[in-house]
Formats: C-alpha cells, sequence, structure tokens
C-alpha cells in the first residue's frame, strides 16, 4: 500500500497549475522479536507513530467471519503485515500506527487499546453482564456465589410459580419433573460457568499458558494486550466493549427462543400455541396470567444457555488457535509434556454444555411431544450436540497432539543417535569404556525410557473419563426422559 500523501505526477495534474509531488523518506523502525528478543530493523515510508508486534495474529480475521462484535475496529490507515525475525525465523506480526494515543481519528476502543499496550491503563473489565448481575445479587444478600446463584433462579421461578399457584395452577407445577430437573440445571449452569470462566480468567495469561516467549516480551505492556484482548477478550469479551461477546450470544439465544414461538404462532395461527398454553405434550403454562410471569425465568434461562454455547465454542476456538499458531513449551521430561492445561481449560467448558444436555431431550418432548418421528429427530438432534462436544474437546488438541508427537520424536531420535555409538562401542569391548561414559549411557536409557511413555495427548485417562461422561449424559438423558414421558 503506497502511503497516503505520495501522489505520483500524471498527464493531468501536469497540466494543472499546481500539483504536489512530495515524497517522505523512508524510516527505520526497530522492533524486538517476542520470541528471542532479536533486534529486527524494518524500512518504511511514512510517519508512524507507534509500532508494536506480537506473535502471529491469531484472531479471527484470518477467518474471514463477519462476527464484528469481536473485533475491535482498527483505523485503515494503519499498516499491519507479516514479518520475519531475522534470528530465529519465527513469524512476527507487526502493526505501524499513524496516530498516537487520545488523537480524535482514533476510535475509542482503538485508544484504549493502544493505552493498554502502552501502559496507560490498568482498567480491565472481563465481567460480563450475567456475572455482574450475580455478583450483584450475591453482595447484596451478602451470600457466597453458589448460595446466590440457587437464590436467584428460585427468585425468578418464584416470580411464575407464585402467580400459577394463586390462579389455581400449583397440582401443575408439582407434578412438572421437567420444570424441576431444569430448575436445578440452570442454577447447576451459572455454578459451572462461573467455575469455568474464573479458570478462564486465570490460565489465558502467558505466564500460565506454556507459550515460549521472551521473558522481555512477557514483562512488556505489549504482552498484556495480547492476553487482555487476543486471549481473555475474545472468549470473556473485550473489557472495552459494552456488550461483551458471551452476552451478545445470550442475547441471540433469547432471540432465537422469540423467533420460534413466532413461527410455532404463523404456522398455527394460533395465540394459545403462542403463549405456550397449548403444546403437543402440554399445556406449558396455564394461563396469560402465568405466560407474563413465567418470562423472567424462561428468558434468563435462554440467556444463561446462550453464554454457556458462547463459552464453549470461544474457549474450543481459541485453544485450537494457541495450539496451532505459537510455539509451545512442551517439556518432554515434564510428565504430560507441561501441556495439560489445554485439556483442563476444554474439559472445564464442556461440563456447562453437559447441562444444557440434560434439558435439551425435555425441551424437545415439551416442545414437540413424543412419537416414533420426534424420537428419531430428537435422537439425530443429540447426536449432533455430543458430536458438538466431543470435537470442542479433541479438535483444537489436534495441533497441540502433534507438536507434542513431533518433539517426542525428535527427542527420542537424538538419543537413540548416541545409544547407537554407545551400542556399536560395547559390542566392541565394553570393558574399556570409562565408566562415566557408562552412567551416562543408563542416564539416556531412563530419559528414552520416560519420554517414550509420554502422553502424545494433553490429557490423563481421568480427563479422558471425564469428558466422555460428560459427552454421554445427553442420550442418558433423552432415553430416561423419553421413558418417564412415555410412562405419563
Ligand atoms: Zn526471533
Amino acid at each position: 500500500m503506497p502511503p497516503p500523501y505520495y501522489t505520483e505526477p500524471n498527464e493531468d495534474n501536469i497540466n494543472n497549475e499546481i500539483h504536489f509531488y512530495i515524497v517522505i523518506k523512508k524510516v527505520k523502525k526497530v522492533y524486538h522479536c517476542p520470541y528471542c528478543w532479536a533486534k529486527n530493523k524494518i524500512k518504511i515510508e511514512g510517519d508512524y507513530k507507534i509500532i508494536r508486534y506480537h506473535p502471529p495474529d491469531f484472531q479471527v480475521e484470518q477467518y474471514n467471519l463477519p462476527l464484528v462484535f469481536w473485533d475491535i475496529k482498527f483505523p485503515e490507515d494503519i499498516r499491519e503485515f507479516s514479518s520475519r525475525c531475522n534470528k530465529c525465523g519465527r513469524d512476527i506480526h507487526v502493526e505501524l500506527w499513524p496516530y498516537s494515543i487520545g488523537d480524535k481519528r482514533n476510535s475509542k476502543n482503538v485508544n484504549y487499546y493502544l493505552k493498554l499496550g502502552l501502559g496507560k491503563t490498568n482498567k480491565i473489565d472481563h465481567e460480563f453482564f450475567l456475572e455482574s448481575i450475580l455478583t450483584r445479587f450475591c453482595k447484596s444478600l451478602r451470600v457466597n456465589y453458589v448460595i446466590g446463584s440457587f437464590f436467584f433462579m428460585l427468585t425468578l421461578a418464584l416470580i411464575w410459580i407464585i402467580p400459577l399457584t394463586i390462579t389455581g395452577g400449583l397440582s401443575r407445577v408439582i407434578n412438572d419433573y421437567g420444570f424441576l430437573v431444569i430448575f436445578i440445571m440452570s442454577f447447576l449452569m451459572l455454578i459451572l460457568l462461573k467455575r469455568h470462566s474464573d479458570i478462564l480468567r486465570k490460565y489465558l495469561d502467558c505466564r500460565n499458558l506454556p507459550i515460549l516467549l521472551h521473558e522481555n516480551y512477557l514483562k512488556s505492556n505489549w504482552c498484556t494486550t495480547l492476553e487482555e484482548m487476543s486471549f481473555k477478550g475474545n472468549v470473556l469479551g473485550h473489557p472495552y466493549s459494552l456488550i461483551k461477546a458471551p452476552t451478545f450470544c445470550g442475547l441471540v439465544a433469547v432471540l432465537f427462543y422469540i423467533l420460534w414461538r413466532i413461527t410455532i404462532f404463523i404456522n398455527t395461527n394460533n395465540f394459545d400455541a403462542f403463549l405456550e398454553l397449548t403444546t403437543t405434550y402440554y399445556s406449558f403454562h396455564i394461563s396469560f396470567i402465568s405466560f407474563l410471569f413465567g418470562i423472567p425465568f424462561w428468558t434468563m434461562l435462554l440467556l444463561i444457555i446462550g453464554n454457556v454455547i458462547w463459552l464453549f465454542l470461544a474457549t474450543a476456538s481459541l485453544t485450537g488457535l494457541i495450539g496451532r499458531f505459537m510455539p509451545l513449551n512442551i517439556n518432554v521430561i515434564k510428565e504430560l509434556g507441561g501441556v495439560e492445561i489445554f485439556g483442563k481449560i476444554l474439559l472445564s467448558s464442556s461440563y456447562p454444555m453437559a447441562t444444557i444436555g440434560v434439558c435439551l431431550p425435555i425441551m424437545l418432548v415439551v416442545g414437540l411431544g413424543f412419537g416414533t418421528l420426534v424420537f428419531l429427530l430428537g435422537l439425530f438432534l443429540i447426536f449432533l450436540f455430543m458430536l458438538m462436544m466431543g470435537i470442542g474437546f479433541f479438535y483444537p488438541l489436534i495441533p497441540i497432539h502433534k507438536k507434542i508427537k513431533k518433539i517426542k520424536e525428535n527427542e527420542m531420535e537424538k538419543i537413540s543417535n548416541r545409544l547407537d555409538v554407545a551400542y556399536s562401542k560395547i559390542k566392541e569391548d565394553y570393558r574399556k569404556i570409562p565408566e562415566k561414559e557408562l552412567l551416562s549411557n543408563h542416564l539416556l536409557i531412563s530419559y528414552y525410557n520416560r519420554i517414550l511413555n509420554l502422553s502424545e495427548w494433553p490429557f490423563k485417562i481421568n480427563t479422558l473419563i471425564k469428558i466422555f461422561s460428560a459427552i454421554i449424559i445427553p442420550l442418558l438423558s433423552f432415553f430416561l426422559n423419553f421413558i418417564f414421558f412415555s410412562g405419563f
């Protein structure tokens, strides 16, 4: 891209009386490699105020997804390019910024971003809407998060149940085992969601993740930007954004639900069906009043589900991107190569998904009734859901698995080459080998065995059992619900 101030003379402006012909001098800019801190130089044309450099930018733009709420809108005149470190040969993402912080030409988000990178702000807020209302709720009751979440869902449920009881629908609630399960699951979802977001806040940090970055880069403010924007920001929502990504996804879930109700209304032309007064299975709400007072609970449930789905998808995509685009600090001597954190993060994000899996069959049966067709459709949907959970866990780990495998093979080859030499010496005459060398050969063999036993996947067998249990839960719930509901 030519610099914006440069104008080539051509026929038109030569004929005109005035033309500008400005050549901006080439300027040298220096940047450090985030991996080895080597000084790299580039020559550029134009006046750029700020230079920033990072590991390859693996944000979502690479996939050209139109997810605008995920991005920070950069000014059009910044120059971004990929450069290669002249010492270690790794790719570096370099950006040149034409304006300094506080310049009016930068948007608010960009100013925030630059401030963070230059260490001029510490205000980092990753709490999303659902968390913040729960925190406030718990504070006002002066209880801990678990008890608070229970009372939060109970309050919303009571807003529905009390008018329902007054209008004579108590037996409806007492006999509704589906509601009871969904209620318990919604409370569990809140706890598991909080647990997962706390894990993300703690571990999506360059010092906790096994990434190969130079100590000086780790100390720099640009590293903070990488953590806050590319890691935590992509999952928990960017600190500056008004509606954070998880909340956005929650709202989308609510919107889908409303659209679904409207579709039913249009198809059946029945206002009662829209209000869920009659569904195929049974009347869900007994009156208009019950429908109205049910709104807070059911909207909150969908909002929570949306948040859970977002955190699951975003965790999986971020883990996959880190594994693919960043050099990992894999230590073959450590158990699981020292990269088990990736397996842990993905496992914790599949727990809240499993609670949705418990609710899903109930929603299906209540919404569509039960018959052979619904059974088959339900089974298909449950399998899709389970497949999504499986892919969400294993797929992001594939690049990490490949890296572990490669490093393991390299290390083993190195050792076995040395052992080959030792072996040929032993064959000649082992008595000639000095004692020190024999000892080192012993050590090599024990290291060889240790590396040989290194797992090529970043999880232990108990994690595998846990993830399979989480994946199978929706199917169990599906069969149990069909047996239960058919028995009515
Ligand atoms: Zn380098």
